[in-house]
């Protein structure tokens, strides 16, 4: 590999030596080639040879606010002028005034906040506060959930993604529990007359299994799916955890921030969890920041016990000072309402597009968060592809569609059978018409 000093690289060469110096995440690195992006606007982004590309899944469902927003740029400017770093053993203004805005916006109960860098590791600072406060060790999780990459959260994580933590991840006590998927069941149960036999799937898991410090949900399934779950399941699921005095976690990284056309999914079903995880529209992905928030009751178990958990980054004054604006940008454009609204709009689109492909299987959301499921066959409901294929590098289908859309000028999150559709929250009818 050739060495060119960092000042004279040419614009021929930005993907070439972003694809040899860099590790290509989630894929086969045969067959990479990073798109040089040079600019993102609203719900676009322009690439080196000026072409434009209509953001439909917000890059990684996180972009909420859309690319740009002059206000978010210049809170960056501002914290970084004011104070751009102090450890986390400090009180600092955009500290306090994020955490207002959260006693604020937040499910009411969740009241103590450990500000990360991540979604990933917000998860893994629920998972370690789950077993402090419990000191049970199991975590149950689900088949079809993404909760993060590292050693435990992606032991957690019930896709097939979670393999490279094997066996090692089979020892980090994570249990797996069925999907809600009334599309297609994973027990073959069919909504109403089931009577949410997935959720007293889980109820089974705890008296069986034992030791059992948490039930982790994503209230709405995320990349595998936008699998909404019908709306008795969350309001058992804490029944359940309250009997069994077991925690609920609810993996928002995804779902909160207006995504769903409420400011967190759970709100949907009004279900309080006692520990809430985030990350992505916290800041619309401007900074990183993630969030794990719990409920006093939780935090009160260390005010004479060690808090055994820390980062250097924890509450970097960077990422709280624009999740603050974020926010203000959110309500001052209501966003989330907006979300509600055009969900009527968007599903309607996609249901004429079903109309017209017989390979589309269904179409299902809520928001501005939906998920178009391909099928080799309407009635069997076959998939063209199964995530084994995906972590076995065969071609997808559903790959194939998003470069042809990417050719035409949209960009389309892929995923094993599935789009996951969820545009910047600012987005207009005439580009869902686009
Ligand atoms: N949890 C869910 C539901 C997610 O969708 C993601 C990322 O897509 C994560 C956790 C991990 O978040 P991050 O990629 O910020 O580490």
């Amino acid at each position: 590999m050739s060495q060119p000093a960092s000042s004279s690289i040419s614009a021929e060469s930005i993907s070439e030596l972003t694809r040899d110096t860099n590790y290509g995440t989630w894929r086969f690195q045969k067959g990479w080639k990073p798109l040089h992006v040079v600019d993102a606007e609203g719900c676009w982004f322009t690439d080196d040879a000026g072409k434009r590309y209509l953001d439909m899944s917000s890059q990684l469902m996180c972009v909420n606010l859309g690319h740009k927003n002059p206000r978010v740029i210049e809170s960056i400017a501002e914290q970084a002028r004011e104070l751009p770093f102090m450890g986390p053993a400090y009180a600092t203004n955009a500290r306090a005034r994020l955490s207002a805005k959260l006693l604020e916006l937040l499910p009411a109960g969740l009241e103590k906040f450990f500000f990360t860098t991540s979604g990933t590791d917000a998860n893994e600072a629920a998972f370690k506060i789950a077993r402090m406060v419990t000191g049970k060790n199991k975590i149950i999780s689900r088949y079809r959930s993404y909760h993060g990459s590292t050693a435990a959260s992606i032991a957690a994580t019930g896709d097939l993604r979670r393999w490279a933590m094997e066996p090692a991840g089979k020892g980090m006590g994570f249990v797996f529990a069925p999907e809600t998927n009334c599309y297609k069941c994973p027990i073959g149960h069919t909504y109403p007359g089931c009577n949410i036999a997935c959720a007293d799937y889980i109820d089974h898991m705890i008296r069986n299994e034992g030791d059992v410090a948490a039930v982790l949900v994503e209230p709405i399934v995320g990349t595998n799916g936008v699998l909404i779950p019908p709306p008795e399941y969350l309001p058992k699921l804490r029944e359940i955890c309250d009997r069994h005095s077991v925690l609920l976690i609810a993996d928002e990284v995804m779902t909160g921030w207006g995504r769903t056309g409420k400011w967190f999914a759970v709100d949907h079903w009004n279900v309080k969890p006692d520990i809430l995880t985030t990350a992505k529209g916290i800041t619309s992905a401007y900074v990183p920041l993630g969030l794990c928030a719990t409920t006093k009751k939780l935090a009160d178990y260390f005010e004479d016990r060690y808090f055994s958990h820390g980062h250097t980054y924890e509450a970097h004054p960077i990422t709280l000072g624009p999740a603050v604006a974020t926010i203000e940008e959110m309500q001052r454009l209501a966003l989330v309402e907006r979300a509600a609204e055009m969900e009527p709009y968007l599903r309607e689109r996609l249901e004429g597009l079903k109309t017209k492909h017989v390979s589309i299987g269904d179409v299902h959301g809520i928001g501005l968060f939906f998920a178009v499921e391909l099928v080799k066959n309407r009635t069997t409901k076959e998939p063209f592809n199964t995530m084994r294929d995906k972590v076995e590098g065969k071609p997808l289908v559903v790959d194939q569609i998003a470069a042809k859309m990417m050719a035409d000028g949209v960009a389309q999150q892929s995923w094993v059978s599935h789009f996951v559709i969820a545009p910047p929250l600012i987005v207009t009818k005439e580009e869902l018409d686009f």
